[in-house]
């Protein structure tokens, strides 16, 4: 590419790295440079997801004062006019591991050599880049704990580096209205270290107490900044590393790495079971399931915990892990309706809203997935309402119209004579549902044990 006057100029291309430390933005610092995002019209607009991304752009934005240009359209497009306009030697970028990033940037790559423009992966959103880890066969992972003692052996403990930028670009004016969703939380990296800051010192040593419990504020609350990148996992892990108490917080973190890693390897299982035995399991015709699948959606279910956790989602934009595991037990074993619906519904409603961890949870809790949940657990909604949800602060919170209901009515109030009128009977009898689910899982189960505490 002809440059005029030989001198190196970069493009920092910002996909899911919405925060100045990031890998692509560090590699590009190295020179004079732009930095570019480009809202794909691949990506849905209507969803609560789409809305954080773009708060979280704006956020990104603010902090770059101004100079991070935003442009609609096909990524080729607007990155050949970019990169003639403002005479690009090289386009960085934090590696990509979904289906669609992975042969998006392949084609980029392909356009950009043909053009004499240098394309470069820097990182990943993960402390370990998804697809480095094998057994010692030369496998990917498909149980968790091997995985995660590998995982362990690799981590970079350093801090990462904060790059100091050269501009050749002015700054820009922002090109849309900030989306005003009331309950989006506060974007951007300051508030995301802010966020991290106050759970290391508040939540970081009760976390494995507390992180079962929905009624407590016992998690990070750090899954839509590690979604879109304003906070990377290595500025975590730096920070929590000084304290002894912080290895059931990496474990999880691990989870988020385990499923991306699985997907890279094993794209098609964004849509499809993971597991192949299961591919002949008699799953119900949504067809015939219609009315349960729009009561499950709404939070109509009859089941306090369940429809607290779907309410919750609906008007929050999140669910807590323990409730969208009972919620999504719910829906594929109570109702024996495919994960794939459930998991398209959530991508609809979170804004942590992420293919790999997603579809690999949904096929966790379904037995379809890798280290899957063993075929026989299958969640009692009104038992883990009792244990993680004692006092029913949580489904109070969700489900106002049972906010007057003691203890135990709370959790079974089919039995209660204080039932509102505007609370539904439940859709199902979770007993007779457990009962017919076993006999047709036991023929299909693909593993018996697990890892995970479930
Ligand atoms: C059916 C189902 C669907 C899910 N869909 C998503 C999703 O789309 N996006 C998403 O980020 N998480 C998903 N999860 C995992 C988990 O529920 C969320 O990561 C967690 O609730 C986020 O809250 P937190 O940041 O407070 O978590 P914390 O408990 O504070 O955990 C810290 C971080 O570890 C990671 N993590 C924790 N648990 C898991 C897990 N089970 N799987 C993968 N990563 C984990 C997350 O990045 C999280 O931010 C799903 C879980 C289930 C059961």
């Amino acid at each position: 590419m002809e440059t005029g006057s030989g001198e190196a100029k970069h493009l920092w291309w910002v996909r899911r790295d919405l925060s100045g430390t990031s890998p692509a933005a560090c590699a590009a610092a190295g020179s004079r440079m732009a930095a570019l995002l480009v809202l794909d019209p691949a990506f849905s607009t209507t969803t609560a997801r789409h809305a954080w991304y773009l708060s979280s752009a704006a956020a990104l934005h603010h902090e770059l004062q101004g100079h991070l240009d935003i442009r609609s359209g096909m990524p080729e497009e607007i990155l050949s006019a970019y990169i003639h306009e403002h005479s690009i030697t090289d386009v960085y970028v934090t590696g990509e591991f979904t289906p669609y990033g992975t042969s998006r940037d392949a084609r980029i790559e392909k356009l950009l050599t043909v053009k004499g423009v240098g394309f470069h992966r820097s990182g990943s959103p993960y402390l370990v880049p998804p697809g480095t880890l094998l057994t010692r066969e030369g496998h990917p992972f498909s149980r968790f704990t091997p995985f995660f003692q590998a995982w362990l052996s690799r981590l970079q403990r350093d801090a990462p580096s904060i790059p100091s930028f050269s501009w050749i670009t002015e700054p820009s004016a922002l090109p849309f209205d900030i989306p005003s969703l009331p309950y989006l939380p506060e974007a951007g990296h300051t508030a995301a270290v802010q966020r991290l800051n106050d759970f290391i010192e508040n939540g970081l040593a009760p976390y494995d107490e507390a992180r079962d419990r929905p009624d407590l504020d016992g998690t990070s609350r750090l899954s839509p900044y590690l979604k879109v990148g304003s906070l990377h996992p290595q500025e975590i892990l730096t920070a929590i590393s000084r304290y002894p108490s912080h290895v059931p917080f990496l474990r999880q973190l691990a989870w988020r790495e385990f499923f991306a890693d699985l997907l890279h390897h094993d794209p098609e299982s964004a849509s499809r079971d993971w597991s192949p035995a299961f591919s002949a399991f008699p799953w119900a015709d949504p067809e015939t399931c219609e009315t349960e699948i729009a009561a499950w959606k709404e939070g109509r279910t009859g089941y306090p915990l369940v429809d607290a956790g779907m309410r919750e989602l609906l008007t929050t934009g999140t669910m807590h892990n323990r409730v969208r595991m009972a919620a999504a037990s719910f829906l594929v074993k109570d109702l024996n309706v495919h994960w794939t619906i459930g998991a398209r519904h959530f991508m609809d409603h979170l804004i942590d809203g992420d293919v790999a961890s997603n579809t690999h949870n949904w096929q966790w809790v379904a037995g379809t997935g890798a280290d899957a949940a063993p075929y026989f657990r299958i969640f009692n909604p009104t038992r883990q309402a009792e244990r993680f949800d004692p006092e029913g602060t949580y489904i109070r919170r969700f489900l106002p119209e049972l906010s007057s209901l003691p203890i135990p009515d709370l959790f079974t109030p089919w039995n209660s004579v204080l039932r509102p009128r505007d609370y539904p009977l439940p859709i199902i009898d979770h007993d007779e549902a457990q009962r017919a689910a076993k006999p047709r899982y036991s023929t299909f189960r693909s593993s018996s044990r697990t890892d995970r505490d479930s």
